[in-house]
């Protein structure tokens, strides 16, 4: 495999919150040989002109199904036009830097598969299989007058699945990790884009989130749950979920607990802010509109409590369909409450705990994955302008090969 060799690069010491001097950093078979070394012979060298060179990024909380706002038409898309439409989602998402995304509902192993086999350029997805609701739960999206027995759950563009009662779900977690799932994903509270659950309702019974633990601790995996209470927060945190997805309502006493239970937080507040601003013009109904104010106002609170609780927090988008555009405010958002350093740290350390792949991504220690992005500016000056790829975005490289080449540009 082809050796690569960047000079002039300045790489990011979170330590000291400081891009370092200019050096050199060789890649060699995928992976990084080494900072400060000679090119190594035969590399093509490739000069970066002190642009910053990082780990690539990791997004903790992304569905590459949800092509559409329109989560029925996702739904009843044939599945093959369903793939077709999160190839281009991932080729996006590699686009703007994301060299591996965890997704947390709705896409299969063949989707992994198409990255592995090289079919298509996207991120390295870390999948869930379909997230787990129950009757009436948050990826119930049947009016209340539909009286079908199946929300169809086995089709590709659906981000979860209904399961109720401890042996269905128990089947439906050894099913799910059977196909390739790399953890287990539970709604467990009320949400925005379902129509019947109000936010602070609890969903599943503490039995049959006790069983999808014991499920995943039993294939040496988690459970992450989707949140926003701080009592249905409190609950998964007491039966041992780990990943705690958009937390916009956990008060600090919760935040203190969750840390102390060794859970990850990935606050997700890029959606929320899209769907304030457009969500009504993109269809969203009048029930769904109104739990917006309430998750996006919580979101900037919740920073500062799991902040100062020392609950590590990973970074994560959610956004859906139209919602895609506003991805690069997350940066911007959480840079209302959080360092530079902070919110890099959380998005390559607790991104790589929760993929489960610590040493292998987020970090450019000898022997990881040369999965890299090089951007024409200093974070920790603006760290916003991380979000806007397009005029700032360099370089992409994943597994040692350049994906992305925007010097020239
Ligand atoms: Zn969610
Ligand atoms: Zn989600």
């Amino acid at each position: 495999m082809s050796a690569l060799t960047f000079t002039n690069a300045r790489l990011v010491d979170l330590d000291k919150g400081a891009l370092t001097p200019p050096t050199t950093v060789t890649v060699a078979d995928g992976r990084i040989a080494g900072t400060g070394l000679p090119a190594g012979e035969g590399a093509s060298v490739i000069d970066l002109a002190g642009a910053t060179l990082m780990p690539g990024f990791i997004d903790c909380h992304f569905h590459v199904v949800a092509w559409s706002l329109d989560l029925w038409a996702n739904i009843i898309a044939p599945d093959s036009l369903a793939a077709l439409r999160a190839a281009q989602v991932m080729e996006e998402l590699l686009a703007q830097g994301f060299t591996t995304v965890r997704d947390l509902g709705g896409a299969d192993i063949g989707l992994v598969r198409g990255v592995s086999d090289g079919l298509i350029k996207g991120p390295d997805l870390v999948i869930c299989g379909k997230g787990l609701s129950m009757t009436g739960g948050h990826t119930d999206l049947r009016q209340r007058t539909d009286i079908r027995p199946d929300a169809l759950g086995g089709r590709l563009g659906n981000m979860g699945v209904l399961v109720d009662g401890v042996d269905d779900v128990r089947r439906a977690c050894r099913k799910m990790l059977k196909e390739g799932a790399r953890f287990i994903k539970v709604m467990a509270n009320g949400g925005v884009s379902s129509p019947n659950d109000p936010i602070d309702g609890l969903q599943y019974s503490d039995d049959e989130i006790r069983a999808m633990v014991e499920e995943a601790g039993n294939a040496n995996t988690y459970v992450s749950a989707h949140v926003y209470s701080d009592a249905s927060i409190r609950r998964c945190v007491k039966l041992g979920v780990k990943s705690l997805e958009h937390c916009n309502l956990i008060s600090a006493e919760t935040a203190a607990m969750a840390a102390e239970a060794g859970c990850i937080a990935i606050p997700t507040l890029a959606a929320y802010e899209g769907l304030k601003r457009e969500g009504a013009a993109l269809g969203l109904g009048e029930a769904e509109q109104a739990k917006i104010d309430v998750v996006r106002d919580g979101g900037r609170n919740s920073l500062a409590h799991m902040r100062d609780a020392g609950l590590p927090m990973a970074f994560g988008t959610d956004l859906l369909g139209q919602l895609r555009k506003f991805g690069g405010l997350e940066f911007e958002l959480l840079a209302q409450v959080l360092s530079p350093s902070e919110i890099l740290s959380g998005m390559w350390d607790a991104g790589a705990r929760l993929c489960r792949m610590e040493g292998e991504i987020g970090t450019m220690a000898p022997g990881a994955r040369a999965n890299l992005v090089a951007f024409d500016v200093d974070p920790f000056a603006d760290i916003a302008a991380l979000g806007r790829p397009e005029q700032h975005l360099k370089l992409v490289v994943k597994d040692g090969v350049i994906a992305h080449d925007r010097r020239a540009a």
